[in-house]
């Protein structure tokens, strides 16, 4: 009888530890992540009450822990409903229209998407939910490091991150199922046109730098982009990186000390 009783305060004391496991558990999880709040009621006011209806979206933007990717000192502002500054003068689209763009880019599971402007890494992580082939170009050698670091440690390692000239598309990874460019070109580039799938969806801000500024969404129909779908926005501008040239046969003349740099914006 005494050992049966003792095997029940065993039993009993076993489920309390056990509990207490779990307890700490959960608390750790949600220590881990304080922005859990913030972040659902990001979904609930700046998406569900306008107009991101896929609930698949939904759930991936509830996910993503949005404020690992932006600087330490701005984790507070990761939720609101605005872009943000990453470095190197770049920034991270607003929730919305990272949103919006991956509801037009319409990803399915196992689908091939091609992002160019890697940035932070946050819009790869969004279509790394939806999808595993995710393929993501950046120009600048800081940032396409550091987002490739930051999407490991969080775990989705399977995004491909290349730095390099989004204007020439991912040739060896092509076709796409869907292409998303998070800075905008004054038009189409050929080569992304190129490397869309038939029934392909290519999502891409079109305009000039500091007027106004289209988001685009194409359909390939046919092998001909068909435009579906458009909403005025303000991005960042998709850097034309200067071709290489085999280098000239004479020295062209110094320009004058006050000549302006190529390409440097007029004031
Ligand atoms: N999608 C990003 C934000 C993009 S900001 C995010 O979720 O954080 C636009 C990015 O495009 C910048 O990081 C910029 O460096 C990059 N970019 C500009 N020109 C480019 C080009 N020609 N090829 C690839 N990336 C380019």
């Amino acid at each position: 009888m005494q050992k049966i009783r003792r095997q029940i305060w065993i039993t009993l004391l076993g489920g309390v530890v056990l509990l207490a496991g779990l307890g700490i558990r959960v608390a750790g999880t949600r220590a881990m992540d304080s922005f859990q709040d913030a972040r659902q009621a990001m979904v609930a006011r700046q998406l569900q009450r306008r107009d991101i209806t896929d609930p698949r979206i939904l759930v991936a933007m509830g996910k993503v822990p949005r404020h690992r990717f932006v600087p330490p000192d701005l984790a507070a502002y990761a939720y609101g409903d605005h872009p943000l500054p990453i470095g190197e003068g770049q920034t991270i689209s607003q929730p919305y229209i990272v949103a919006l763009m991956t509801q037009w880019a319409e990803v399915a599971p196992g689908n091939k998407v091609l992002e160019v402007g890697t940035g932070s890494g946050y819009q790869a992580a969004v279509l790394a939910e939806l999808t595993d082939q995710v393929f993501s170009i950046e120009l600048r050698p800081v940032l396409a490091r550091q987002a490739a670091v930051r999407l490991k440690d969080l775990g989705y390692d399977r995004v491909q991150v290349k730095c390099g000239d989004g204007y020439q598309g991912w040739p060896a990874a092509a076709p796409f199922d869907a292409i998303l460019v998070t800075a905008a070109a004054p038009r189409v580039p050929p080569a992304l046109e190129a490397q869309l799938k038939e029934g392909g969806r290519l999502v891409i801000p079109l305009g000039t730098p500091y007027g106004v500024q289209t988001l685009v969404r194409w359909r390939k129909t046919q092998g001909k982009l068909v435009e579906e779908a458009t909403l005025p926005v303000r991005f960042v501008t998709l850097v034309q990186p200067p071709v290489l040239k085999a280098a000239p046969e004479k020295k062209p003349p110094a320009p004058p000390p006050t000549s302006p740099l190529p390409g440097a914006p007029s004031r």
